[in-house]
């Protein structure tokens, strides 16, 4: 395993973001993972960041530690019965290469989830999802290496407590695990899932008269491809803010002022509003200062043109919250980790 010193990340994370760490590897089993921690007990405790694809971090300053990039491959099937197939992937693997494979392998249940970036292994981490799924649906258990004992421990997904972009490896157990790999039950006969009208637009569009897997990833696919920058074109993370949650009572009375709020029943009757539109509502759609912006197409997305700092992202996004704060009285909360 080599180690390299005063790193640059810039094509390790999806912002383009150009911080350097002061440390950087890349891992590709346990016994390379447990020599990092090796190697940094012996260096008095430098912090570790554990990264896959970089696609949901905004670096905002150098990284005083080591950068391990985790390259750990491999899907296996471990089990199967009547109705469902148990498939244990990498944690290093492509996100999107697997849900290819599932597609492939006639394995129904991620197909919502296609294009995703970043790594298997990052996925529990928020409980990744889009168009109506999220991996908690096919999530059946992970192993993660314990850091302070050195050893494999395994989650259900109980053990997860996920939530809306939520887990435990977000919370209490933060920079405690590395996840090592994760365990999907996937459906031997699938079940559809189009409630997200823009699917069945598309699949219209397509041409599509039978539903299969296939077709609903390639819808999936041409959407999220019409609607959200390439990484590779212009940085960014995604969904920078998660879509808040407010009471039906709250939204009842933000609709009196603000007939064209958009909002979707969540759990125990609260509403989630669309954070996109809140942002667009305050003008930011399309604002553009310097090399950080607002991306025109889709508001909920931050934007590096190019030599953007991690802490111009970083502000932008403060005043994006002060403003949709001020104006409907609702806090926005980061989605994308902030290092
Ligand atoms: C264009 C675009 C579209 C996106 N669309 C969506 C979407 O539709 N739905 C969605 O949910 N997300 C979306 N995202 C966000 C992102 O793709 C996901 O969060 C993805 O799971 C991140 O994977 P990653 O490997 O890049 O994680 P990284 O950015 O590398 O890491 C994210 C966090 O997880 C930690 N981490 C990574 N791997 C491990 C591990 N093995 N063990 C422990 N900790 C680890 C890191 O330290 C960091 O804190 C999008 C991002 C982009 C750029």
């Amino acid at each position: 395993m080599q180690i390299q010193e005063n790193f640059s990340l810039k094509s390790y994370n999806s912002f383009g973001i150009n911080a350097t760490s002061s440390f950087f590897t890349k891992f590709t089993s346990l016994i390379e993972l447990d020599e990092i921690y090796n190697f940094v007990s012996a260096s008095s405790e430098m912090p570790v960041m554990i990264l896959g694809g970089g696609s949901n971090i905004l670096l905002t300053q150098d990284y005083t530690g080591l950068v391990a990039i985790n390259e750990m491959h491999g899907i296996e099937v471990v089990k199967q019965d009547a109705e469902h197939v148990y498939v244990r992937v990498a944690a290093g693997e492509n996100w999107h290469r697997f849900v290819l494979y599932c597609i492939q392998n006639s394995f129904a249940g991620v197909e919502n989830l296609s294009l995703i970036p970043g790594s298997v292994g990052a996925s529990p981490m928020q409980n990744i999802g889009a168009y109506g799924v999220e991996i908690k649906d096919v999530f059946h258990e992970l192993e993660a290496y314990n850091i302070k004992e050195r050893k494999l421990q395994k989650f259900s997904a109980k053990d997860c407590e996920f939530g809306y972009r939520e887990s435990v490896f977000k919370r209490k157990y933060k920079g405690k695990f590395v996840i090592t790999n994760v365990t999907f039950k996937l459906n031997k006969t699938p079940v559809f899932n189009i409630s997200y009208g823009a699917i069945q637009q598309e699949l219209d569009r397509m041409g599509i008269r039978e539903l299969t897997i296939t077709a609903i990833s390639g819808a999936v696919i041409r959407i999220r491809q019409s609607k959200l920058p390439d990484p590779k074109q212009i940085g960014n993370a995604g969904s920078f803010f998660k879509n808040p949650t407010i009471s039906q009572q709250t939204f009842e009375r933000l609709r009196s002022t603000f007939p064209g709020i958009v909002g979707f029943p969540a759990k125990d009757e609260t509403i989630k509003v669309a954070a996109g539109w809140l942002i667009e509502q305050c003008g930011w759609k399309g604002y553009r200062k310097g090399d950080a912006g607002c991306h025109a197409k889709q508001a909920l997305v931050l934007v590096n043109y190019g030599n953007a700092k991690g802490a111009d992202i970083y502000n932008l996004s403060t005043e994006i919250m002060h403003s949709v704060e001020a104006k409907f009285g609702i806090i926005l909360e980061r989605e994308v980790n902030v290092i």
